[in-house]
């Protein structure tokens, strides 16, 4: 059956393949370009299934059976050291403090880096300046002033925003990619928030995210300092691609290394040039190509800082969720930055339901972290724990939901149909638990063991 329903799709877009090259000598080896169709077709298929959505969603595992992973060392309040190890050869290259409402041209990246060279960063770039989790709360005693810091060559006096320009240094096609980073360096001490959007070149709704929350930051009204790199894959935001141009996923790559592939590469650039500099992570997600999550968190519940961390984000889902390999939350949190990826909406897509979801969520961590002071109202409930499973398709056919993202199901509640539409036959997808759809398919064309529904089961919040 469902070679017959591919083979019916192949041959349909073979048809518009046909007027689109309907030129003599074009049509020279149509077998070829069957095969490749068919090929790309079941690609495309597949390879949803490498996705975070659908990896590592997995039930909490009891911290009884499993040892829970050791609480990054715990170390003091960083020290803002960068200003002054400067090397005294070197002319200070102050950052031009911007109002990043405005409309500014890009800015020009520094030659080369010094990360990319090769040169030992140990005191420029401290690695993952870990902050106790009392320094963060809100302080009513006198703030501290900040100090400047280096970031990308540059130097970000306090109390100033700036673009700055992050390029791995690696020619993509005789091309350098130079990608913005956005820079809000606070008039008062506090810890650095790092927001990184669009890993995958296609996931929208987080470059609005980062866009809306950065520029809504006043420098006089901050501690602490926010870098925002709005989309980290250029070259698959500018192709509409999940991927990076040699098909590989970036977020199976950090921490990257300097002489392995492309992905490694880029990689390592950013971990080091960027997100060493952090503290504290949001990396922004969407959900695959044609599935959508609900806002929620992935974190890794068994790590004790990553459970705190989640405490931050107002009225959102939170999934445990231990990552893959090579991710960048998972990279960030080994090298003891406190990280999560935040889901919102699917790709492709500007959602704006979603996107204030995500800011909300972004300024109630910043605010409860002592950032900034809007006296923010939280919701009820605040961050709500689940766990979760994905029901698959059983036959392949055309899936139709008959629920909504975010319904409440119970145990045995049909969620949708697959459809065969040769045979007519209908076959209803019903929930395997009570709880809440956190993710879904959109409707389309699904094979046999597609992740359909996400169902996520209210969990205890961990750690009390
Ligand atoms: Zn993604």
């Amino acid at each position: 059956m469902l070679q017959a329903r591919l083979r019916h799709s192949t041959t349909s877009a073979l048809t518009l393949l046909i007027v689109a090259l309907a030129t003599p000598g074009a049509l020279a080896d149509v077998t070829v370009a069957k095969t490749k169709a068919t090929t790309l077709l079941v690609a495309e298929l597949a390879e949803d299934e490498s996705v975070e959505d659908i990896e590592r969603s997995e039930p909490r595992r009891d911290s009884a059976s499993e040892p829970a992973r050791p609480p990054a060392p715990d170390v003091p309040a960083p020290v803002n050291t960068e200003a002054s190890t400067i090397p005294a050869d070197k002319p200070r290259e102050i950052a031009p403090n911007i109002d990043l409402k405005e409309v500014a041209p890009l800015p020009e990246p520094e030659p080369a880096l010094a990360e990319d060279r090769g040169i030992p960063v140990a005191p420029d770039a401290p690695p993952a300046e870990h902050v106790a989790p009392e320094a963060l709360e809100p302080e009513p005693a006198a703030p501290v002033p900040a100090e400047s810091f280096t970031l990308l060559g540059k130097e970000i006096l306090p109390g100033t925003a700036t673009r700055l320009a992050w390029s791995p240094g690696i020619q993509i096609a005789g091309l350098s990619q130079i990608t913005p980073v956005l820079v809000v360096n606070g008039v008062n001490k506090g810890p650095t928030l790092c927001l990184t959007a669009a890993v995958h070149g296609d996931e929208l709704n987080g470059i609005e995210i980062v866009r809306r929350t950065m520029y809504d930051l006043n420098p006089e009204k901050l501690s602490g300092r926010v870098i925002g790199v709005p989309i980290v894959n250029l070259t698959g935001f500018q192709q509409g691609s999940r991927y990076l141009p040699d098909r590989r996923d970036l977020n199976r790559h950090f921490p990257g290394s300097p002489d392995g592939t492309l992905a490694d590469r880029i990689a390592h650039s950013l971990f080091n040039n960027v997100v060493r500099h952090c503290n504290m992570l949001v990396d922004i997600h969407t959900g695959s190509l044609k599935r959508t999550n609900l806002p929620q968190l992935r974190a890794d519940m068994n790590h004790p800082d990553v459970a705190e961390f989640t405490r931050g984000f107002d009225r959102m889902a939170v999934v445990h969720s231990s990552g893959s390999p090579g991710m960048l939350r998972s990279a960030a949190t080994d090298a003891g930055i406190r990280a999560v990826t935040l889901e919102a909406g699917e790709s492709l897509r500007i959602q704006e339901h979603q996107i204030d979801a995500g800011v909300n969520g972004l300024n109630s961590l910043m605010e409860k972290h002592g950032m900034i002071s809007r006296m923010f109202v939280w919701g009820d409930p605040e961050p709500v724990y689940y766990d979760s499973t994905w029901i698959r398709a059983q036959h392949g056919g055309i899936l139709f939901s008959e629920i909504k993202l975010g319904a409440t199901v119970s145990e045995g509640d049909i969620l949708g149909y697959v459809a065969d539409p040769i045979t007519n036959e209908q076959h209803p997808i019903r929930a395997t638990a009570d709880g809440r759809v956190i993710g879904m398919a959109v409707d389309q064309v699904v094979m046999a063991g597609f992740a359909a529904y996400h169902i996520g089961t209210e969990a205890q919040v961990p750690g009390e």
